[in-house]
């Protein structure tokens, strides 16, 4: 039987687990979490990690919100306490993205949002922020928009993500990443 972990995992679940010295790898509990939400992005990156398709037709695979709270639940169980890295693609696409946040706070563990940052106004950081996110991580790739507008194919990333980073920054919610981190 394919637990729903297994399933999620089909979707991009990843897991970093670190031992306790003296304890072997088969008790180690992860301390952080990376769950893809979602494999829809609005951007093209050069780089991308899993392929992001444009449309939820493409993405026919996703959770739906019961599927991914169950999967949030099983998590909590399975790794208490740790963080859990709520990406994509891009997660704000998902609508439910804030429930879901509320969802990992009651499971016991800590959320942050894994974003390209250009979907996120003051709006929706704060909503994320009054569902109990511990953080967003915004991936700006270069002081030069361009060099990021490349790399990211599209042109007026970089200043969605500045925006971004600065609604979150308002919402106390902000920490910025380069090309190998989340979003
Ligand atoms: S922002 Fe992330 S998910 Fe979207 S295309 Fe770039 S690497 Fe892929």
């Amino acid at each position: 039987m394919t637990s729903t972990l297994e399933t999620a995992g089909r979707v991009g679940l990843q897991g970093t687990a670190a031992a306790t010295p003296g304890t072997s790898s088969a008790s180690a509990i992860p301390y952080i979490v990376s769950w893809n939400l979602t494999r829809r992005c609005n951007l093209a990156c050069a780089h991308c990690y899993l392929d992001a398709v444009r449309r939820r037709t493409q993405a026919r695979d996703e959770l739906d919100t019961e599927a991914s709270r169950a999967v949030i639940d099983q998590l909590g169980r399975t790794a208490p306490g740790a963080m859990l890295v709520l990406t994509g693609g891009e997660p704000l696409l998902r609508l439910d993205l804030a429930q879901l946040v509320k969802a990992t706070v009651d499971a016991g563990l800590m959320p942050v949002v894994g974003t390209n940052g250009t979907l996120l106004d003051s709006s929706r950081a704060e909503s994320l922020r009054d569902a109990g996110a511990a953080g967003a991580g915004i991936s700006l790739d270069s002081s030069e928009p361009r060099f990021h507008d490349r790399l990211r194919g599209a042109s007026g990333a970089w200043a969605g993500a500045r925006r971004g980073i600065a609604a979150a920054g308002a919402a106390g919610r902000a920490r910025v990443g380069g090309t190998p981190g989340v979003g």
